[in-house]
């Protein structure tokens, strides 16, 4: 059986193919520049690369060449489109209701149109894919697995915001948390690493990218994670402050005479750890500068380490005691300096890293703990896109 998998972003369309039997990567490539001027699209299979420079008008004409790419007696890796058995979709937000992956149908279609204004980024980009998809692949199912789901269990006492509650009921203004796809396969990683069913387990999974997030998982279950009604919320990311005191905002848009999309946009695009060093939002040119003494950089350092420290201690204390505590993407697999920073000083919660274990490469799954340590520390590539595909294969028939 093979699942295609597409992550359908405003200009670009990733995609991969697996062959369940194996979970081996057919085929995978990236659109770029869909609806601007120099698109193309980079398909890469085997050991092979071809790239294709096309003006790519819109997300079905991207997906028309990904699928003649695919097919192709030169390029391609299938025979004929029937040998795909069903599309996974990666879709942000699956608002209040869908809360679970779910087969796509003109309602699922309509609901996702319908979260827009609580999804104004990820959500027209999602659902231009799986129309393109749903017009070119009619026969195939569609299959749509959301970032949110993983939180769809979280209590209310942890969703709801301390704000006038008919705001929540008018407007959903509540926390949703995000990167669940990639929580939920580190978390089952760690399990299978630790030779114990997830259900005894008790794990902070720290994803750590250009967009970050860490989740408390209690019995293979979120509880509670760092990002809220938007991926906004919680730590310092690349570009995106995470969460200051509320009131900075409307300070800012009066004193610099911005609107709500002005500050927005400088809340999103020009903050964390750019915002603050003034350098990069790129972990590995901020620790150069800081190596250089650069002031600003050293300081994006330290607030990032303390404001990850910080989430992880208030997991730790809501789920009374951890089993291990896992690291994962961009930041987490690469960052050994960060990792180390992160975890010193944390021998109370049980956590103490092997500083040799931890100075690893990238793609490496291993446990970085001290023999002695009480919590299982580990690095745990994450792989968002074969969990889609786990999720979609649920929905085909054999
Ligand atoms: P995204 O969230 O966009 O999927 P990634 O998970 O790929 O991003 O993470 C990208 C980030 O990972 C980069 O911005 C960079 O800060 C960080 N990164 C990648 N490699 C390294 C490395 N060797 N050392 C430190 N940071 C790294």
């Amino acid at each position: 059986m093979k699942i295609l998998v597409l992550n359908a972003g405003s200009s670009s369309l990733k995609y991969q193919l697996f062959n369940m039997n194996n979970g081996d990567v057919l085929a995978k490539g990236l659109c770029e520049c869909i609806g601007g001027k120099g698109g193309s699209v980079t398909h890469k299979y085997a050991d092979n690369k071809h790239v294709i420079e096309t003006e790519l008008e819109d997300h079905e004409k991207a997906l028309s060449i990904v699928l003649d790419m695919l097919l192709s007696d030169e390029h391609g890796v299938i025979s004929s489109i029937d040998e795909i058995g069903a599309v996974g979709h990666r879709v942000a937000h699956g608002g209040e209701k869908l809360k679970a992956s779910s087969l796509i149908d003109d309602e699922v279609v309509k609901y996702l149109e319908g979260i827009v204004p609580i999804n104004p980024l990820h959500g027209p980009p999602a659902i231009k894919g799986i129309t393109a998809c749903r017009r070119l692949m009619s026969s195939v199912p569609q299959v749509a697995v959301f970032d949110t789901s993983f939180y769809s269990q979280m209590e209310d006492f942890r969703t709801i915001y301390p704000i006038p509650y008919e705001l929540y009921t008018k407007y959903q203004i509540r926390r949703y948390g995000f990167h669940g796809t990639s929580h939920r396969y580190v978390a089952a990683k760690a399990a299978e690493l630790l030779n114990k069913p997830i259900e005894e387990l008790k794990i902070v999974t720290c994803h750590l990218g250009n967009g970050s997030s860490i989740t408390a998982v209690d019995k293979g279950i979120a509880i509670d994670t760092s990002m809220g009604f938007t991926p906004q919320e919680g730590l310092p990311m690349g570009t995106r402050s995470g969460s200051i005191d509320p009131t900075v905002i409307p300070y800012i848009m009066k004193a610099e005479n911005l609107s709500p999309d002005e500050v927005e946009d400088l809340l999103n695009r020009k903050s964390g750890l750019l915002g603050i060093s003034g350098v990069s939002n790129d972990c590995r040119q901020i620790a150069e500068a800081a190596e250089n003494g650069n002031y600003r950089a050293k300081l994006a350092q330290k607030i990032l380490v303390n404001s990850i420290k910080k989430i992880i201690g208030s997991y730790v204390a809501e789920l009374n005691g951890i089993d291990a505590l896992v690291f994962t993407a961009g930041i987490g697999e690469n960052d050994a300096a960060l990792r180390e920073a992160v975890c010193e000083d944390m021998d109370f919660f049980g956590i103490k890293i092997d500083k040799e274990l931890n100075k690893t490469l990238r793609g490496a799954q291993k446990d970085i703990s001290t023999a002695d340590a009480k919590v299982k520390t580990m690095i745990i590539p994450t792989n968002e896109e074969y969990m889609i595909a786990l999720d979609t294969l649920k929905f085909c028939k054999e």
